[in-house]
């Protein structure tokens, strides 16, 4: 399936116990891996690397699927709708002018904020150790693919 990480590479004894949440959603919001802070996240636009290039954490083993696009409609949603009423209530303008100012901003506010809420989505999904994060040598929350034999 995935043609790159079946062969865990070997650390030695660099421990991977400390996996602060926030360092790590605050790494991944800012496009960096979660694990050293350095390396690239995203090859593209809201694209994650498979792996990192500079300490070569795994990072193809993110979930983060839907959910950042549901964080984006919350935030975006609840700042646009604010923003609207309280214009509003000051400006008297037609609802067509307030269409026109808007929806150009909601959408340019969903393009900037979606990589970064989906960097800060994998780090936290690293540092939780879910979906694979963390099971490298199948000692992880996860760490099913040992299974009963070993
Ligand atoms: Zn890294």
């Amino acid at each position: 399936m995935h043609k790159s990480g079946e062969q865990p590479i070997q650390y030695g004894g660099v421990p991977e116990a400390e996996r602060p949440p926030m360092r790590s959603i605050g790494r991944g919001m800012r496009s960096t891996c979660p694990a050293c802070g350095t390396g690239k996240l995203f090859r593209a636009y809201i694209k994650p690397v498979d792996n990192c290039g500079v300490c070569g954490e795994e990072i193809h083993h993110h979930r983060a699927d839907d959910l950042p696009a549901y964080i984006v409609i919350v935030v975006v949603g609840h700042v646009m709708m604010t923003g609207y009423m309280l214009t509003d209530m000051a400006f008297r303008v037609s609802p067509w002018i307030h269409l026109a100012i808007w929806v150009p901003i909601a959408v340019l506010a969903a393009l900037l904020s979606i990589q970064p809420i989906k960097g800060g989505v994998i780090g936290l999904q690293w540092a939780l150790k879910m979906h694979g994060f963390g099971s490298k040598h199948g000692d992880g929350p996860e760490g099913r693919h040992g299974g009963p034999h070993e």
